[in-house]
């Protein structure tokens, strides 16, 4: 129905995304009870090792979003992540919500997101995904005149586009989705049950496959608190070699992807 637009003939992509959110993510709804960051801290310091020697032995490449908080907090960690070849983008400085913002601080806190990421990655972050996908009505113009390469944040289609220029710049938009993340299924707040890992994962495949059917980019968002659990670890090791052994899809980091679209625009 539509033209290969994908490299080396591949009829989709797939990126696995990682928001390393440590204790930001407790933190931004008011916690500083210790045993609730300590879910947080997880991530880095129990979970982060074994994804990251599960993408070294599958041979994938992916793309951590890093407040800019954790980072200074964890160097080792996101060094560590560079050192794999992946890909560390902005996600704000302690998670806040831009819609909580000003202008002023809005700008201010992703240009410090910028500073500390490229001090401690050794790369300029060309990627931007906002702490819980929210976006004030200036996120993407402020994205378009710092040099952003490409947002991941909406959720209006199946397929990456470019979102209208502004000063002449333009971002690509890479979507995600609620259903392609891990939070909704598995964050315990105390207020709802925690879902059992077989079925999520199961949903995730029939969700990856729909893609794939339509040549669209499947988009996973994992956190690395709640998937580095070993019985979610277990869902994200089957679904690794799910998409490894589909013929024809691209995996891919979202810099690549970004790039990739950019191209055939
Ligand atoms: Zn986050």
């Amino acid at each position: 129905m539509t033209a290969p637009r994908w490299p080396g003939g591949a009829r989709a992509a797939c990126a696995f995304t990682f928001d390393l959110d440590a204790e930001t993510l407790w933190m931004a709804r008011g916690v500083s009870e210790p045993v609730a960051l300590s879910q947080g801290r997880f991530g880095p310091v129990e979970a982060l090792p074994r994804i990251l020697d599960l993408l070294r032995a599958a041979e994938i490449h992916a793309s951590f979003f890093v407040p800019a908080w954790v980072a200074e907090r964890y160097p080792d960690a996101l060094a560590a992540i560079v050192g794999g070849g992946h890909e560390v983008g902005c996600h704000g400085d302690v998670h806040e919500r831009v819609t909580d913002l000003d202008g002023a601080a809005e700008e201010k806190i992703l240009l410090r997101s910028v500073e500390v990421l490229t001090r401690l990655a050794g790369r300029t972050p060309v990627g931007y995904r906002a702490p819980a996908w929210q976006l004030s009505e200036r996120t993407l113009g402020l994205l378009a005149r710092h040099g952003f390469a490409y947002s991941s944040n909406m959720m209006d289609r199946l397929v990456p586009y470019l979102h209208d220029a502004v000063d002449g710049a333009s971002v690509v938009e890479i979507p995600v989705s609620w259903v392609l993340d891990d939070a909704p299924y598995f964050l315990f707040t105390g207020q709802r049950a925690i879902q059992p890992p077989g079925p999520v994962l199961q949903g995730w495949l029939t969700e990856f496959d729909g893609i794939c059917e339509v040549g669209g980019v499947a988009n996973f968002t994992f956190h690395p608190q709640l998937i580095g659990r070993p019985s979610r670890f277990a869902c994200l090791r089957e679904l690794v070699e799910h998409a490894k052994r589909t013929p024809r899809v691209w995996i891919a980091r979202l810099d690549e992807i970004a790039a990739h679209w950019r191209r055939l625009a």
